[in-house]
């Protein structure tokens, strides 16, 4: 089942992102500035997406793909925050989730689509209430094998606006949808196979010839 899952993920190339959790309300989208103190952080805006979720919503790995925990910090502006690393040839991204109020994995963890990783909170300097801050920055490898964001001086800190990979579905209910679509991609599977050895069949029956 697992196998099927990550062949029909691998199938697209490109990475979606699916919404995290189930609350369904964007509060603030990439480069709003809605409170001023982004200046004091050295950014033009926001450097992220905010969705609404009242505290201890379980979050769930959004991604297309596998996701691997980079690392688990508790800092003084994310609050407690988890950075996620999908290696997408050719480039790599780096996924940020902040403000937890609690940790469901540790560094080194691989996260398939779907699994529940942490859990919503209030937690950093800055947050005005319960929400989930979720944000993507585009990262290169150095010598040691140690990620560094790229683009660091785009105003954002390197963080990108991640809406143009965001489809607005539950990624559980992605996952549901695709779960549905197992039997229909065996079936098709069991096609093919048959198509395979009746072609050996032939071969076989024309070499006698
Ligand atoms: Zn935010």
């Amino acid at each position: 089942m697992g196998q099927i899952l990550s062949i029909l993920s691998l199938s697209s190339l490109t990475m979606t992102i699916f919404r995290p959790i189930k609350p369904n309300l964007i509060t603030q989208l990439f480069g709003e500035n809605k409170v001023s103190f982004y200046k004091e952080l050295n950014m033009n805006g926001h450097n992220g997406v905010d969705f609404y979720a009242p505290m201890g919503t379980p979050v769930y790995w959004n991604g297309s793909k596998r996701g691997k925990v980079l690392s688990v910090i508790n800092d003084a502006t994310y609050g407690k925050y988890i950075e996620i690393i999908v290696e997408e040839e050719p480039e790599i991204n780096k996924y940020i989730f902040a403000h937890l109020s609690k940790f469901n994995c540790q560094a080194g963890d691989v996260l398939e689509s779907g699994q529940l990783f942490c859990y919503t909170g209030n937690t950093g300097k800055y947050t005005t209430g319960p929400h989930l801050h979720f944000g993507m920055k585009k990262v290169a490898k150095n010598r040691y094998g140690n990620y560094y964001t790229t683009n660091r001086d785009n105003g954002y800190k390197g963080a990108i606006d991640p809406m143009s990979y965001y489809k607005n579905i539950y990624v559980k209910d992605h996952i549901a949808i695709l779960n549905a679509q197992i039997p229909i991609f065996e079936r098709v599977i069991g096609f093919v196979k048959a198509l395979i050895s009746l072609r050996i069949q032939l071969n076989i029956k024309r070499k006698k010839k």
